[in-house]
């Protein structure tokens, strides 16, 4: 793209366009990069840049870009039937196709879908549905919902609420009542001399202490992420999950797993419970699901849940106009094809994952990196003043902006959250391309650390 083109969209982006989770004003001034081409693992910008993108969009591009497939569906779904809606009695192929996809492919009996356009709307869903699903059942009481603080469910109203951000709590008078957060799992930061595995269950109980205190008559369901992503890929230890479903069995809380990051193979397996061993009653997914070519969510919710809604929920008071669009369903119908076809999430979880995972722990070594964590295709450099305590920077976050800019410099994009580098790369990224991120990102600690006048790897 020629530099008058590129100035003349900055300008226009600046004069009419606000972002998303940006200082518009400081984005304004700095002018925004013009992203124009993707394919594999790489993305082209304005300026001809070619950028190994280690964080899928933003945690999305699971079977990586430029699939013609997934536009050659959306198209021939657009000239066939562009629309129609799922409320008037009515339904399309491709819908009716992915329901039943989804419902054989998720865990357990995961078996009945409500479709949404993103993973926030999910979690709205959810927020109405679990209420609906107690008070038709004479709890109506049994309405609040737990959360963690510094998780993450989206940004609509709900989804902000079951979120535990306080800047986004911040900004709108969140959150809406009867929703109560614990405090996570982290071990790098509150396990103290506990191991992980000790710490795990020391921070599972925290939810039935939570419960006890509100009354299990006032509990309806807890949320979590498996893998808390947007807070810097938090890890809980093996012992967390499945002493949170204990604890939701023996009060009769529903689980549910927020797997709008984790689903579709992002761990190695196909759910992020398959990884860590439980079963959730109702199910979000978004992002992995489409692999980020069109917008499409879905909530999964199990026989219980789904059984109750249709049995005694009457006519649901819920839905959107867009709910199970058949152009959307086509295109992760097609995506899930090429993830199974492909074999994609088997590749990951016994070859190329274990490789980058090696890759990762000699980042680790770097003496900027406090904790090199990572499962399957999801992971983050901790980035330290010192090691080996398990302390982050005074100064929190700054050390993380120096080094994703000097990533990018090197043409990796890696995401900066505080001082957390994270990496959430396209599962089809190949050996040589986690040779090609793990040297541009030993560089970027390498220029980072020269910056703070700290040693540096080599
Ligand atoms: C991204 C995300 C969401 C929100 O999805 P959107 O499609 O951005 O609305 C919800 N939950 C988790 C865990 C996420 O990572």
């Amino acid at each position: 793209m020629d530099l008058h083109h590129r100035q003349t969209l900055q300008q226009l982006d600046a004069a009419h366009h606000l972002h998303p989770f940006n200082d518009n004003a400081a984005l304004a001034k700095k002018g925004t990069r013009i992203l124009t081409k993707g394919e594999g693992v790489y993305v082209w910008d304005a300026e001809g840049n070619q950028l190994l993108d280690a964080f899928a969009g933003l945690w999305c591009v699971n079977v990586g870009y430029g699939r013609k497939e997934l536009g050659a569906v959306a198209a021939k779904q657009m000239e066939q039937l562009a629309y129609y809606n799922s409320f008037f009695s009515c339904t399309t192929e491709p819908t009716v196709q992915l329901s039943a996809k989804l419902a054989e492919l998720t865990p357990g009996d995961l078996n009945h879908a409500f479709f949404t356009n993103s993973g926030s709307e999910a979690n709205d869903t959810i927020l109405r549905l679990v209420r609906h699903f107690w008070a038709v059942q004479d709890q109506p009481m049994k309405n609040i919902i737990i959360g963690r603080h510094n998780g993450y469910h989206g940004s609509t109203v709900a989804g902000a609420s079951l979120g535990g951000m306080k800047g986004m709590h911040k900004q709108g008078g969140l959150p809406i009542p009867d929703i109560h957060h614990i405090d996570p799992p982290f071990w790098f930061s509150d396990g103290g001399d506990l191991s992980p595995e000790e710490y795990g269950l020391v921070a599972a109980r925290r939810l039935e202490d939570k419960i006890l205190e509100l009354g299990p008559e006032r509990v309806a369901a807890f949320i979590g992420e498996p893998i808390m992503g947007a807070i810097g890929v938090w890890i809980p230890p093996m012992s967390y999950w499945p002493e949170i479903e204990r604890i939701c069995r023996k009060y009769d809380v529903l689980l549910i797993a927020d797997e709008v990051i984790c689903g579709f193979g992002r761990t190695g397996e196909w759910f992020g419970q398959q990884y860590f061993g439980f079963q959730a009653d109702i199910m979000p997914i978004a992002k992995g699901l489409s692999s980020g070519y069109i917008p499409i969510g879905a909530v999964m919710f199990n026989d219980r849940v789904a059984g109750v809604l249709k049995e005694k929920g009457g006519e649901l008071a819920h839905g959107y106009t867009y709910s199970g669009h058949p152009v959307c369903a086509a295109v992760a119908l097609e995506n899930i094809r090429i993830l199974q076809d492909e074999k994609i999430v088997e590749t990951c979880k016994n070859d190329t994952a274990p490789y980058l995972a090696k890759k990762w722990a000699q980042l680790g070594e770097h003496p900027l990196v406090g904790e090199a964590r990572i499962v399957g295709m999801v992971g983050a450099l901790e980035l330290v003043p010192a090691k080996p305590a398990r302390t982050n920077f005074e100064d929190r976050g700054k050390v993380g902006v120096t080094c994703r800019d000097h990533a990018l410099n090197q043409g990796l994009i890696l995401r900066a959250t505080y001082d957390s580098m994270l990496l959430s790369p396209p599962l089809v990224i190949s050996k040589a391309q986690i040779d090609e991120m793990a040297e541009k990102a030993w560089k970027a600690l390498d220029l980072t650390a020269r910056e703070l006048g700290m040693a540096t790897g080599r």
